[in-house]
């Protein structure tokens, strides 16, 4: 039996029968780096060591007869851009090569408290701004299913990870898709929580009125497990909301009888894939034999989206990026004379193009004279999109709608034209505009790459997403598939 193939539930199962041990486990997902990283590229920092450590832990745990918690002693990784303590945080970017964090972030340490094993932190877009990890400082992640294509980003080396079985789970961040269009491109499960159900202290902030951690996981159920560890209010993020986190394995439930789907035609626009449409009209076709009942719709603002996006997300990230003067911490360039210089010549020899892009884009949308007719105007249309999605939830449970409207692309492809990156999130980006949860499946597979199903959801129903999830998990396939990189 291959260990690192099998899902955080399945391993859960083998340590509680003893079966496995956790130092075993923490050596066979080493075992299977050592094999297909150099082809991946997923991580930044490994913490082999630490991770061995913390394993023999549980493995005294084991002998004493005590039971385990549903993740403990199964290894794992963060997108690089969570605070680990004691252990270099990058953002993949220049400016943070050398940070290392004084404290954990706060789903950090809650993972640390279930048990879990980091065993490092993975690449990702430079600070989570891009679509394919081609903006990472130091290394290009490729796609598990086909090296020569991205693995969709900005959490690419994240998920990556998890498909190419490196890791049984991972957690991203999600700010306009990138837990979600990444999930898809590499045919594993991603979830983008409500804003405010998952704590952000210690997440180095990209966009914070957007920006949301989620996991990345082989399954539905580990999905729910993961959310079970990490939701919940935090009183060190002041935009963690105040509410009871259910039993998220609860709403593990097979059957969708009734439920309404709503299917926002605007999501199925021109530049969509013919194949990636079939897989997504099969999957629509499945779920109504299961019992489901599918409506189309119409979420009139979904075209305004876009440009919303690309002026909230600049406007946020050049206020959070401010902080990178090369005083406090981070880069600073060496010898560049008066504090001024010393400041624009860190800045401009730490920060990669994408993140002066959009500094640049953010501090003129934000510039007097030019903020009510921008920054101000986009909120105003964010308004109306969430209005497009309470109007929705009034007559359907869940939305549905492909996760992008193309499989991976390949390297090169689109780096050259920003707009056609950005086009990449186009039916994920209205979610976090609204707050609201979304989560990717597998579904099928379009030229033999994966395909995902995005399904949108109530704010704080992240229940229903993964019942519908599940029961379409249960009666299909596309998740057992792996992809052929080192086939032993
Ligand atoms: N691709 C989008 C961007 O570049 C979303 C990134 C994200 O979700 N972090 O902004």
């Amino acid at each position: 039996m291959d260990l690192t193939q099998l899902t955080a539930h399945e391993l859960s199962d083998l340590l509680a029968s003893r079966e496995a041990g956790a130092v075993e486990l923490v050596k066979a997902f080493f075992a299977r780096i050592d094999q297909v990283e150099e082809d991946v590229k997923a991580f930044n920092i490994f913490t082999r060591d630490r991770a061995l450590e913390q394993a023999s832990k549980v493995d005294d745990k084991l002998a004493r007869g005590e039971e385990l918690g549903p993740l403990e002693g199964i290894p794992m990784a963060f997108k690089d851009n969570m605070c680990t303590k004691g252990v270099p945080t990058t953002c993949s970017s220049k400016i943070l090569k050398s940070f290392v964090p004084p404290y954990s972030a706060t789903v950090v340490e809650q993972l640390a408290q279930a048990g879990s094993i980091m065993l490092g932190k993975l690449n990702m877009d430079e600070f989570a701004m891009g679509s394919s990890t081609e903006n990472s400082a130091f290394a290009k992640t490729c796609n598990p299913w086909d090296l020569e294509r991205v693995p969709g980003g900005s959490s690419g080396g994240a998920v990556a990870s998890v498909s190419a079985d490196e890791v049984a789970f991972a957690l991203g961040s999600d700010t306009g898709g990138s837990i979600r269009q990444p999930a898809a491109f590499c045919g594993v499960v991603g979830l983008k929580p409500t804003y405010g159900y998952v704590s952000r202290f210690g997440l180095i902030a990209f966009a914070s009125s957007l920006d949301q951690i989620g996991p990345l996981t082989k399954d539905v159920t580990d999905c729910a497990l993961v959310m079970n560890a990490i939701a919940g209010h935090d009183p060190k993020d002041s935009t963690s909301a105040p509410v009871d986190k259910p039993d998220f394995t609860k709403s593990l439930i097979n059957d969708v009888k009734g439920l309404r789907i709503g299917i926002p035609r605007e999501y199925f626009g021109a530049g969509i894939d013919p194949e990636v449409d079939k897989v997504i009209r099969q999957a629509i076709t499945k779920l109504e034999e299961l019992g489901a009942v599918v409506e189309e719709c119409s979420m009139p603002h979904t075209e305004y989206a876009m440009p919303t996006y690309y002026l909230i997300a600049p406007a946020e990230c050049s206020s959070n990026l401010a902080r990178y003067d090369g005083v406090s911490y981070g880069y600073r360039a060496p010898e560049s004379g008066d504090i001024v210089s010393m400041f624009k010549k860190s800045r401009a020899e730490g920060f990669g193009p994408e993140v002066k892009r959009r500094i640049m884009l953010g501090t003129y949308a934000l510039s007097s004279g030019y903020y009510d007719a921008y920054y101000l105007k986009a909120l105003k249309v964010r308004t109306l999109i969430k209005q497009d999605f309470d109007q929705a939830f009034e007559k359907f449970d869940i939305l549905l709608s492909p996760t992008a409207p193309t499989p991976a692309f390949k390297f090169g492809e689109k780096s050259a034209n920003p707009l056609a990156m950005y086009l990449s999130d186009i039916c994920t980006v209205p979610v976090n505009l609204a707050g609201i949860p979304a989560i990717s499946i597998p579904c099928g597979f379009a030229g033999g790459l994966p395909v995902g199903l995005h399904l949108m959801g109530k704010a704080f129903d992240e229940g229903t997403l993964l019942r519908v999830s599940y029961t379409f998990e249960q009666n299909t396939e596309f998740h057992k598939v792996k992809p052929s990189l080192g086939v032993k």
